[in-house]
């Protein structure tokens, strides 16, 4: 399946609720849920859309998560089956597998304004992952990685810029970010609590039992 390419906000707008996918923007008044009744959904129907089900409920939560992180089904429902056969909830193992995503820790580190972007630094080789070249975005990182801009990409233009605002963003207490050297390790595994969306894993959780 392919990824999807249409306006991001309108995916914010379908689950009614900011799901923080256009970087700065989501903090300020253009924010589209911020403008709009937070339950209208796009489309003519949408002010009129149904409370949702039980079921509805829970493939909302799952579509929010997913679209957060930006996966496909199937990406996010292996990933699932992967925190399923870890030991302890596997609601929170999932949180946790999707927050240790190479992808996931450019974006909390600073160095990208989204995901997406992350994304294509990770594709477009400009990272490390212990002194190797990562171009695997999906790459579950553990505790003790370290994550480093690529020296060859430091002198490109966009990069620059990226470096520009590396100051500016806060980030994560379980990254250990070198912002001279633009770099992270990880110093510990997060926890539920370091994961600051309100997701209700537990939906998503009751939605792949079925
Ligand atoms: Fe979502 Fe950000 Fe668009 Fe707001 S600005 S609707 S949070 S992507």
């Amino acid at each position: 399946m392919s990824r999807y390419t249409g306006p991001v906000c309108r995916l914010c707008r379908r689950e009614g609720d900011k799901l923080f996918l256009k970087g700065e923007r989501c903090y300020t008044d253009k924010c589209a849920v911020g403008r709009r009744a937070k339950s209208m959904a796009p489309g003519q129907h949408g002010a009129s859309a149904k409370k949702p089900k039980e079921y509805g409920t829970q493939l909302r939560e799952k579509q929010k998560a997913k679209r957060i992180y930006g996966l496909h089904e199937t990406q996010f429902k292996n990933i699932f089956r992967r925190a399923e056969k870890r030991e302890g909830m596997a609601g929170v193992n999932l949180l946790v597998l999707l927050e240790l995503r190479l992808d996931n820790i450019i974006y909390k580190m600073g160095m990208a304004e989204s995901r997406k972007e992350a994304r294509q630094l990770v594709t477009h080789r400009h990272f490390t992952v212990n002194g190797k070249k990562a171009n695997i975005p999906s790459m579950t990182l553990k505790l003790n990685d370290v994550i480093a801009l690529d020296e060859s990409s430091r002198s490109l233009e966009k990069i620059k810029d990226l470096i520009a605002n590396l100051d500016n963003r806060t980030t994560v207490k379980w990254l250990d970010v070198d912002r001279t050297n633009v770099s992270a390790k990880i110093v510990s595994v997060p926890t539920r609590d370091d994961i600051d969306f309100p997701f209700r894993e537990h939906l998503i959780v009751e939605l792949y039992s079925k």
